[in-house]
């Protein structure tokens, strides 16, 4: 919902400054119109539903994975494409995958969204919708900024929805910003002093192939992008995330697991997720589930903790900017 909007509507209207708590707390809880609104007048319901959308974002499509993932394509008010995931975990976790940019201006190679062309930075409202839309459906805990571009292009806004996510369920200690090592803004998160957690998308233990599969490489090398995210652990003592999409042939070999390890130093600092690759029109497959599992017991055997993720939503090419791309093409 635009908050602005909702502010300037109750107060020409001469209403007192709690209504818009109100509004906001029935939001946060799931409500789907004005009408579930009852402790708010009759009168000012109609009102606010003719003259204040209950979100800035219009849900265009949305599919359904056999294992409880739902997938959004939700557009702002220019149109501009928007994609968000819902993932249900058999543990009761129930997570969103946020997008905090329409399109991205980095070219990831295997990324979807890298091939879609960059529209616009995402608001605090457009943000914070995503979850909405998705808190409407049941409760939900987990957030974390990696659907659509890159946070830390966008971090003003990224980190005032942060703010609102409580509200919703989401604590700052489970929402995660994923970045591919935009350094100044791993810095300005670091000094922000907000307890979310770091993700880095790190994908290759050099930098050759990391800037072929991320271009943003050969701006913020290896070094400097890793010594960013261990000056955030000295200051927070959060560890952080590093991300790894496993490509067949590409990152997943035994020499490439030891370089990884090798890299991840103090190893307290660092905690590895292996990301079992969702296929796009790339020129990547996935790794197998045995590269996988080989490569995540070497790093377990030098020492750093690791898990793989689950994967959710394969039928439904739940890629971030899979949607969107399918879409324009239809
Ligand atoms: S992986 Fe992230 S930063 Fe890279 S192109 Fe895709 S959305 Fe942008």
């Amino acid at each position: 919902m635009d908050l602005e909007l909702l502010n300037r509507t109750l107060s020409e209207i001469g209403e007192p400054h709690y209504r818009n708590r109100q509004v906001w707390a029935w939001l946060a809880r799931g409500a789907d119109s004005y009408g579930a609104m009852s402790d708010l007048p009759a009168a000012l319901r109609a009102r606010l539903a003719e003259q204040v959308p209950l979100s800035t974002l219009v849900l265009e499509r949305e599919e359904r994975a056999r294992d409880g993932t739902v997938k959004a394509l939700l557009r702002t008010a220019e149109r501009h494409a928007v994609e968000s995931v819902l993932m249900r975990y058999v543990d009761g976790r129930r997570s969103l995958c946020i997008s905090s940019q329409s399109g991205c201006p980095l070219t990831c190679t295997f990324c979807a969204t890298g091939r879609m062309r960059f529209a616009h930075n995402l608001t605090r409202d457009e943000i914070v919708d995503q979850a909405l839309h998705f808190r409407r459906m049941g409760p939900v805990d987990h957030a974390v900024f990696m659907g659509m571009g890159e946070p830390m292009l966008n971090l003003d806004a990224v980190l005032s929805a942060c703010e609102l996510l409580p509200a919703l369920g989401i604590t700052s200690r489970r929402t995660a910003i994923s970045t591919v090592g935009w350094i100044p803004g791993i810095e300005r998160l670091t000094a922000s002093g907000v307890p979310v957690r770091l993700a880095l998308s790190l994908h290759a233990p050099e930098d050759a192939l990391r800037s072929e599969l991320m271009p943003v490489n050969e701006r913020y090398p290896l070094d400097d992008v890793l010594a960013a995210c261990r000056a955030h652990w000295a200051a927070t003592r959060r560890r952080v995330f590093i991300e790894y999409v496993m490509l067949a042939g590409v990152n997943d070999r035994y020499e490439q697991a030891l370089a990884l390890a090798r890299l991840l130093s103090p190893r307290e600092a660092f905690k590895v997720n292996l990301i079992p690759y969702n296929p796009t029109d790339s020129p990547y497959e996935g790794s197998s589930r045995q590269a996988i599992a080989a490569f995540r017991s070497v790093i377990e055997g030098m020492g750093v903790r690791v898990t793989v993720r689950l994967t959710r939503g394969r039928d439904i090419a739940a890629a971030c900017g899979q949607l969107a791309a399918t879409r324009a093409r239809a």
